[in-house]
């Protein structure tokens, strides 16, 4: 049986997990900075790098403890590489480097967007190739199609800011808290998605992007008049950021007739009402859809 420890820094969770060849999550051991970055109302790369290296080794050896398998055993080490906040990044790959060096184990660098693309392998075991993709995170907003482990097609891309972004800013502009996805989507459900009438930038666009920047302009400016309440602003948010991934997400399933599954990865797949409505695109476009349960949909 062959076993990977995979580390993981590149923003602020740090996780440390046992993994086996046939897919089983040995252990699993993950630490949240969102107390260190509440005051900032997000994240600061610098605060984040240092809360890496200071639990990044107890995180490893309780990831070992709790499969009781000794680094010895271990037949790889896993660590992501990139893209992410560089300091973090360093934080855990150096860690896998040091481990890797000093049992004498291979490391296998990890592009972090790979990760995501792969992870919902881990608890759908009939999840086959090729998917589509959507990858909504803090810092990418990307369709991809997914052809085999190592083989990605990238659909899509955010021009400017990603999804999660959209979300963490208007939770700013609101003064909802943080982290702003999960405070933006509590308030959502207290108002009117119609309430303010916010752009959806590049629906209908027979270019496949998604641009977010302009819809967080419209968000402050809205703040700004004075003329709404906050719960509205944030539905309203909410319904346009949906309707942009769905507008963009029919038009690659109309180009990709053979796909049969679509996967959806990131934090922001968190949402609910994203997820009811990636429901009803699957029933009606007729494709599967896997939604990881949403401790697997983060940075781990
Ligand atoms: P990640 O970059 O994958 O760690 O995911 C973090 C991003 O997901 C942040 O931008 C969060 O605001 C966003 N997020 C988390 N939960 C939700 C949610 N329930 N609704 C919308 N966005 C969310
Ligand atoms: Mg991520």
């Amino acid at each position: 049986m062959t076993i990977i420890l995979g580390l993981e820094s590149s923003c602020d969770e740090t996780a440390a997990a046992l993994v086996t060849g046939e897919r089983e999550i040995l252990s699993h051991k993950l630490a949240g900075q969102e107390e260190a970055h509440r005051p900032y109302g997000g994240v600061v790369p610098e605060i984040a790098a240092r809360a890496h290296v200071e639990v990044m080794t107890p995180l490893v050896a309780a990831a070992l403890d709790e499969a009781k398998i000794e680094l010895d055993r271990v037949d790889a080490i896993a660590a992501t590489a990139g893209p992410g906040l560089i300091g973090g990044v360093m934080v855990g790959l150096m860690t896998g480097k040091a481990l890797a060096l000093a049992a004498d184990k291979p490391l296998i660098a990890v592009n972090h967007l790979e990760g995501h693309a792969l992870s919902p392998r881990l608890t759908d075991p009939d999840l086959e190739f090729p998917y589509l993709l959507l990858l909504v995170s803090g810092g990418h907003c990307q369709i991809l199609r997914v052809e085999g482990v190592g083989t990605y097609r990238r659909l899509a891309t955010t021009i400017d800011d990603a999804a999660g972004e959209a979300f963490d800013k208007t939770a700013k502009a609101l003064g909802l808290g943080f982290p702003g996805g999960p405070a933006v989507e509590r308030a959502a459900k207290d108002g009117d998605p119609k309430a303010v009438p916010l752009p959806r930038p590049l629906t209908g666009s027979r270019e496949p992007h998604f641009s977010f920047s302009g819809l967080k302009a419209a968000v402050l400016r809205a703040q700004q008049s004075g003329d709404y309440a906050a719960e509205d602003i944030a539905a309203s948010l909410q319904a346009a950021v949906i309707d942009c991934l769905i507008d963009r997400l029919e038009m690659q399933l109309e180009a990709h007739p053979d796909i049969e599954t679509l996967v959806i990865a990131g934090g922001v797949a968190a949402n609910n009402a994203l997820r009811e409505r990636l429901a009803a695109l699957g029933e009606q476009a007729g494709v599967r859809l896997v939604a990881p349960p949403p401790w697997l949909c983060t940075d781990n």
